[in-house]
């Protein structure tokens, strides 16, 4: 259910595994993700049972139509339009309103300033990283009284850099903006470290207390993975402040 959960200051960070949800195969369990061909009951059940779990209102949740760019929407409460806005990163201002990042790969980044009351979730995957979608994350909690040098920073279970194999000519592309992606896969071909990305790009901006999550999704079967298998569900990150 909670793979990985920490609080500091009256912040807190959370990140969901595969299990504790209703979804059948090939979602099972705890599918979090509303457009990966998933049954809709089964994810509306799986969103109540993890806020439940996490001691939060599921109304109290934001989720994002995530989209691999670099836009933030600032939100002061849940979406009153129909239609969710398509952003990588939401940013808000508002103690007790929980933030969402869905992946299945791609990088979760939540940000938390406790002092200022400001929090973040950003969708970091390879485009959006490239396209600095972290960067854009932590100006608009500036914009709403953050300190980087207070900015807690956590990143959860994402597919490794010896496990994303991708072609040399966009390995260059990537690293060319983001030197510290570079990366090789165990067996030998261009990769790309995503989480590297984004750590080196907090760490330039004064974000230093960061922590990346140890597990590699593609190598753990307690986890979605899109490169391992295509058809799957999606893992959540969570970040409220008290
Ligand atoms: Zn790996």
């Amino acid at each position: 259910m909670i793979g990985q959960r920490e609080s500091v200051s009256g912040a807190h960070f959370a990140f969901t595994d595969r299990w504790g949800g209703v979804s059948a195969a090939p979602y099972e369990q705890l599918n979090l993700g509303g457009a990966v061909g998933d049954d809709p009951d089964a994810v509306r059940a799986n969103r109540e049972l993890a806020a439940g779990s996490l001691g939060l209102d599921p109304g109290r949740v934001v989720w994002m139509n995530q989209v691999h760019g670099n836009e933030v929407a600032e939100v002061a409460g849940p979406w009153t339009a129909p239609h969710i806005p398509a952003v990588d990163a939401l940013v808000t201002a508002s103690r007790g309103l929980a933030l969402a990042v869905l992946t299945a790969d791609c990088v979760p980044v939540l940000l938390a300033d406790p002092v200022a009351g400001v929090a973040a979730a950003a969708h970091a995957g390879r485009p959006g990283m490239v396209a600095g979608i972290v960067p854009a994350a932590v100006d608009a909690m500036k914009r709403l009284g953050a300190d980087p040098a207070r900015i807690v920073a956590r990143t959860g279970p994402a597919v490794c850099g010896r496990c994303y194999e991708v072609p040399e000519a966009m390995r260059a592309e990537v690293a060319a903006v983001e030197p510290a992606a570079r990366a090789e896969t165990s067996w030998g071909t261009p990769a790309v470290d995503v989480s590297a990305g984004v750590h080196a790009q907090l760490d330039r901006l004064g974000v230093h207390d960061r922590e990346a999550s140890p597990v590699c999704t593609r190598e753990s079967d307690d986890h979605f993975s899109y490169r391992r298998d295509r058809t799957t569900g999606r893992l959540a990150g969570y970040v409220w402040l008290d």
